[in-house]
C-alpha cells in the first residue's frame, strides 16, 4: 500500500537503486518527514527502538557476560552497516535504506546467538515453528509498542522486505507482497542484497578476531586459507617486525577489504554485462546482482566452513550452546505451564496463541535476563 506523501528523492543514485520515485509505501498512512526523506526516518526509528537496545546484550558468538572485548550482536550490526554503506555508496546505491536493513536484520534474534534459536524453534514445532528472519519482521511490523496510530514501527515495503532474508514457502504464502519473491524466485532490492552479503562479511572477519582473541580458533588453521596466508605474507613483507596483534588487525582488515573491493567490481561488471537498467531489472534476476569473483566466493566459503569448524563447533561453544538451549527448553515449559507469568498474564484464546507469545517474549530476551529467569524458577542463582 502506498501511503501517497510527497518524499524527497533520495540524491545521486543510480538508475537501479530504490529511490523516493520507486519505493513501496508503509502499512498504515502517514505524513512525510520534513527534514529527513522517508529512508532515514526508518533508520532512525529502528535506532530508537528497544529491541535494538537489547542487541547489546545478546550473544553473537560469544555469551554476553563471557567478556567485555567479543562482540555482541549490537556491534555486529553497527559493523554490518559500515560495511553495507561502503558497497551501497560505491554502487550508487540508497545508502539509508541499505543500512536500515542492515541495523534490523537482527532485531528478532533470541538470547545466545543461534544456540538459542535452533532451542526456541524446536520447542514452537508444533506451534508454527521460529524463525529469526521472520521474528524481525514481527518485531517492526507489531512487537514494538511506541507510536500513537499503528502497532511496531511502520516501515517502508523496501526495509521490510529486506530484514527478510529468508523465508519458508509456508510463511511466504501468508506474507503476500513481501513473501512474493520466495515463491516466484525473484531478487530484492540490491540494498537488500547488499545488507544480506555485508552480513556474511561481517561476522566472517569480526568471528576471525573474536575467536584468535578467545584462544578458541587456532592461527596455524587459519594459515591454511590462501588469502589469509598471502595477506599475512604481504603484510609481514611491508612491516617485518609487527607485534601479533597488530599484525592480526592489519591482516583481518586487508582481507575484508579485499572481500569489499572484490564484490564492488564484480557486481558493477555484472551491472554492465547484463544492461541493468532500473530496479525492475535487478528485480527479474534468477540470482543475485551482488556477486563475487568465482575465486573470491569459493575464498569466501572456504572461510565459512572454517570458522564452523574451528570456533562455532568447537567443545568450549558447543558447551556454552548446550547450557543455553537448556535455559530456552526450560523458560517454554515455565510459561506454558503457568501463562501467569508472561506480561500480558494468562488470557490466550488458544494454545497456539499462547505458544507464539511465550515464544515473542523469550525471543526478545537479553542472555543475561534470560539467565535472571531461569534461575528464579529453578531457585538458584544466576551466573555473575
Ligand atoms: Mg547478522
Amino acid at each position: 500500500m502506498r501511503d501517497g506523501a510527497e518524499m524527497t528523492p533520495v540524491a545521486s543514485c543510480a538508475a537501479y537503486a530504490v529511490t523516493g520515485h520507486n519505493r513501496g509505501g508503509r502499512m498504515h498512512p502517514e505524513s512525510g518527514p520534513r527534514w529527513r526523506d522517508e529512508f532515514q526516518r526508518d533508520r532512525d526509528r529502528i535506532i530508537h527502538c528497544s529491541a535494538f537496545r537489547r542487541l547489546e546484550y545478546k550473544t553473537q558468538v560469544f555469551v554476553n557476560h563471557e567478556g567485555d572485548m567479543f562482540r555482541t550482536r549490537l556491534t555486529h550490526s553497527l559493523e554490518v552497516a559500515q560495511i553495507g554503506r561502503s558497497i551501497a555508496r560505491a554502487l550508487g546505491l540508497n545508502e539509508d535504506l541499505t543500512e536500515a536493513i542492515a541495523l534490523a536484520h537482527d532485531l528478532g534474534h533470541t538470547p545466545f546467538g543461534h544456540a538459542g534459536q535452533s532451542a526456541l524453534n524446536a520447542c514452537m514445532q508444533e506451534f508454527g515453528g521460529f524463525e529469526h528472519n521472520l521474528q524481525s519482521l514481527r518485531v517492526v511490523e507489531l512487537l514494538e509498542s511506541r507510536y500513537p496510530d499503528f502497532p511496531g514501527l511502520n516501515l517502508l515495503f523496501d526495509t521490510r522486505e529486506g530484514i527478510l532474508k529468508h523465508c519458508s514457502v509456508i510463511n511466504a504464502r501468508r506474507l503476500g507482497e513481501l513473501g512474493r519473491r520466495f515463491l516466484e524466485g525473484g531478487q530484492p532490492s540490491l540494498e537488500a542484497q547488499i545488507a544480506n552479503v555485508a552480513d556474511e562479511i561481517a561476522y566472517n572477519h569480526h568471528d576471525m578476531d573474536d575467536g584468535l582473541r578467545a584462544g578458541l580458533l587456532d592461527l596455524e588453521r587459519l594459515r591454511a586459507h590462501a588469502l589469509h596466508a598471502e595477506m599475512e605474507r604481504e603484510v609481514l613483507r611491508k612491516w617485518p617486525r609487527l607485534d601479533a596483534k597488530r599484525l592480526r588487525h592489519t591482516v583481518i582488515r586487508g582481507m575484508l577489504n579485499h572481500f569489499v573491493s572484490d564484490i564492488i567490481a564484480s557486481t558493477l561488471a555484472a551491472i554492465e554485462e547484463l544492461g541493468i537498467a532500473s530496479l525492475e531489472d535487478v528485480r527479474r534476476q534468477r540470482r543475485p546482482l551482488l556477486r563475487f569473483t568465482p575465486e573470491v566466493q569459493a575464498a569466501h566459503l572456504e572461510l565459512k566452513r572454517i570458522l564452523r569448524h574451528e570456533l562455532y563447533e568447537h567443545p568450549k561453544v558447543m558447551e556454552m550452546a548446550a547450557r543455553s538451549q537448556a535455559i530456552v527448553r526450560d523458560l517454554f515449559e515455565i510459561y506454558m505451564n503457568d501463562g501467569a507469568q508472561l506480561p500480558e498474564g494468562p488470557v490466550f484464546d488458544s494454545p497456539e496463541a499462547q505458544a507464539r507469545a511465550v515464544s515473542d517474549y523469550i525471543a526478545g530476551m537479553t542472555d543475561r535476563f534470560a539467565m535472571a529467569e531461569h534461575a528464579r524458577y529453578r531457585g538458584h542463582s544466576a551466573p555473575d
